[in-house]
């Protein structure tokens, strides 16, 4: 039998359920659309310019390594509700595999093509293969869900998560008349015509103009080998990413304080099973760095529990009071955040970080996200969007999930008074500037003290003052609410 398998976030080949499935069946074709929310508002949220990026080189190596297996990989663009069940028609295939995914706005999307590929007398499959722990498989006694992180992680960390699957055996490839009818479909395209390195339709604010497609592939391109071929070469090296992590998770110089898997779990390079079972399989790393890293990857699964569970994550306050939060937004300051010169070390340092490579240090995101929430009290939507862009591991439960967290309004964020002080925060994590030296291009040793007293550009915003504005305004919520 003939089965179409239609890849999303999950651009890999081992540890893939519906795939191996599918190889089991008999021939096998694969699909990959690059997606438009339709005017009903189902769909996954349009890829920001950096994920485009990674996605278009991701899809280039998948291709190769499908190819190997004797799969071919067709491509499409538009609306996939009309595509799927046109191409299952057209290709005659027997049955419809997928991973399942996990935003509500996806989610409504993937019941409906079901439906009418089962109307239309095909069999329709979906597999786990994003996460480890499925939202639905979960909740607290007496409660809907888990809002608060430990108590979720102590329901789910003991879990069996099955075995990581092998690569599928090779399939007898398709005669050349059958390649050739493919590519004769009025829906297929070159994965080069798809757009996604075009500078256009980022879906989002006026900033993400400033940079242009060819950004990506230049300098952003320097950092990074996207594809699950070099994802598996870098989880062979996990050990130097978890070693030391529980002490010096948070020394954004160093770049093994953490692993840097984000982009290859974001696009399903790598499955979070294979992420734990190599965790787990390390000898020569101390248990508490193993347990700590493993702790975060369940954060992970908390982002996206809260997200199946709560549609609009990534436009209202997961604390209802936090709706008529006087912001002020400044779209001058929103600028000097964005470009990375508010004349605060660790957050210009930051920011330059995400522009110049597409990621960003967590410490470093939280205290940007802190600064540009609280000093500046700018919206929190704004800095989401512009991470969404500008973020090669974007990801629609963990960004905005975070931004919540940090902007105090999250299911479990801390008590909103406590501020992060961005200097502080650099004299703790970067005690000798060398992170802020690196991103500020002052010279590979960091800053020198001359330059350290020098203070050459002036902050945007006094943090102390803005520190006591913020307050004021979280009380002034309150007091209206
Ligand atoms: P490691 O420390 O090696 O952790 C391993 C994996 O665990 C990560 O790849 C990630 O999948 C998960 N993880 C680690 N920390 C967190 C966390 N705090 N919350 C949720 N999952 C975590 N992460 C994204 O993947 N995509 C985003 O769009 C994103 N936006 C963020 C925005 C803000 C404002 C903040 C504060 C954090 C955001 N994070 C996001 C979470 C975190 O910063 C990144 O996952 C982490 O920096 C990735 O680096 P790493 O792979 O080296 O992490």
């Amino acid at each position: 039998s003939l089965t179409l398998v239609w890849f999303r976030d999950d651009l890999r080949v081992e540890d893939h359920e519906a795939l191996s499935a599918a190889c089991g069946d008999g021939q096998v074709i694969g699909l990959w659309i690059r997606e438009c929310r339709g005017d009903d508002g189902l769909g996954p949220r349009p890829l920001g310019g950096a994920a485009r990026w990674w996605a278009h080189e991701s899809l280039r190596v998948l291709e190769t390594e499908l190819a190997q297996l004797g799969i071919p990989l067709l491509f499409a663009a538009g609306s996939a509700a009309d595509i799927v069940p046109q191409a299952a028609a057209d290709l005659k295939v027997d049955a419809v595999r997928w991973s399942r995914r996990y935003a509500p706005a996806a989610r409504r999307l993937d019941a409906q093509i079901k439906t009418d590929l089962a109307d239309a007398g095909r069999a329709v499959h979906s597999h786990t293969g994003a996460l480890l722990v499925e939202p639905w498989t979960v909740s607290p006694q007496g409660g809907d869900f888990y809002k608060v992180f430990t108590p979720f992680f102590n329901a789910v960390r003991d879990r069996e998560v099955g075995e990581v699957l092998p690569l599928p055996d090779e399939q007898s490839p398709l005669t050349q008349a059958d390649r050739k009818h493919l590519d004769n479909h009025s829906w297929v395209r070159d994965l080069d015509d798809l757009g996604l390195l075009d500078g256009t339709d980022t879906g989002s604010g006026s900033f993400a103009s400033a940079r242009t497609p060819q950004w990506w592939r230049t300098t952003v391109a320097g950092h990074w080998n996207p594809g699950c071929r070099e994802a598996a070469r870098e989880l062979d090296c996990l050990s130097d990413g978890l070693d030391g992590y529980a002490d010096s998770h948070d020394v954004p110089a160093d770049p093994d304080s953490t692993s840097g898997l984000s982009p290859r779990l974001r696009f399903g390079e790598l499955s979070p099973r294979q992420l734990l079972a190599a965790a787990l399989d390390i000898p020569e790393v101390r248990d508490d760095d193993r347990q700590a890293w493993i702790r975060q990857l369940y954060w992970r699964e908390f982002s996206w529990h809260l997200t199946y569970h709560l549609p609009a994550v990534e436009s209202e306050p997961m604390r209802p009071e936090f709706a008529s939060f006087p912001y002020e937004d400044d779209l001058e300051a929103l600028d000097h955040w964005c470009s990375g010169t508010t004349g605060i070390d660790l957050v210009d340092a930051g920011m330059a970080q995400l522009w110049q490579t597409g990621w960003m240090h967590n410490r470093v995101r939280m205290a940007t996200a802190s600064f540009l929430t609280k000093n500046l009290l700018i919206h929190w939507w704004h800095g989401e969007q512009w991470f969404w862009d500008t973020l090669v591991d974007a990801d629609e439960a963990n960004n905005p999930v975070s931004w919540q967290w940090v902007a105090g309004c999250g299911a479990d964020a801390a008590p909103y008074f406590r501020i992060f002080n961005p200097e502080r925060q650099r004299e703790r994590f970067d005690p000798d500037y060398e992170y802020v030296g690196r991103w500020l291009g002052r010279g590979p040793g960091g800053l020198t003290r001359a330059e350290r007293s020098q203070g050459d550009r002036e902050p945007i915003v006094d943090l102390k003052a803005s520190r006591q504005a913020a307050l004021a305004a979280y009380d002034r919520m309150k007091s209206e609410a």
